[in-house]
């Protein structure tokens, strides 16, 4: 299967030829602004699956873990396309809504929710993390699992502000199977 995406101006272009290993939703502050306010959605592949035409810049900054997060947007039109952390080079996440059909980027978890608006919409039917899911380690990681903690953004902890927090993960639930 090819999933195939790219900017609003389409000046940034891409196809990827494999599965991806992860859909999040994110409410961290950093992606409020990526985001425009509202939460990203990241569509997470092997990198070496995604091709990439055309430019993007890259903005990148230093998380509390110290990781250096890298991510794409179009210098054109501003369009974030990708984020990706240089702790995991073999992932690369593909902002949901630069895809071609947005529906293939149905998240399965959200995280940060700690951070995110009280009027903000939270899916009660997929897992929750109200900050950022534990790194597993290298032994026990599944492929998917290890997506699951990919570290789209820095750590928002490290700018500290006044959140109102969301109710909405406040209580752990079960995790969806499968
Ligand atoms: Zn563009
Ligand atoms: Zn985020």
């Amino acid at each position: 299967m090819t999933t195939t995406g790219g900017c609003l101006c389409g000046a940034v272009r891409y196809e990827v030829d494999a599965a991806p290993v992860a859909v999040r939703t994110c409410w961290c502050t950093d992606c409020q602004k990526f985001a425009a306010g509202n939460a990203t959605v990241n569509v997470v592949f092997p990198a070496d699956a995604v091709r990439l035409e055309g430019k993007l810049t890259d903005y990148a900054s230093t998380a509390d873990s110290g990781n250096r997060m890298h991510r794409g947007f179009c210098p054109i039109c501003g369009t974030p396309v990708t984020t990706g952390s240089e702790a995991r080079p073999h992932l690369l996440g593909i902002r949901g809504g630069t895809l071609d059909d947005p529906a293939l980027a149905r998240p399965e978890i959200t995280i940060w929710t700690r951070s995110a608006p009280s009027w903000a919409v939270i899916d009660p039917d997929i897992p929750c993390e109200e900050t950022q899911p534990a790194l597993p380690g290298p032994s026990t990681t599944s492929p998917r699992r290890a997506a699951a903690a990919l570290d789209p953004v820095e750590d928002p902890d490290r700018r500290p502000r006044r959140l109102s927090g969301h109710a909405a993960c406040a209580t752990p639930r079960p995790r969806a199977r499968g």
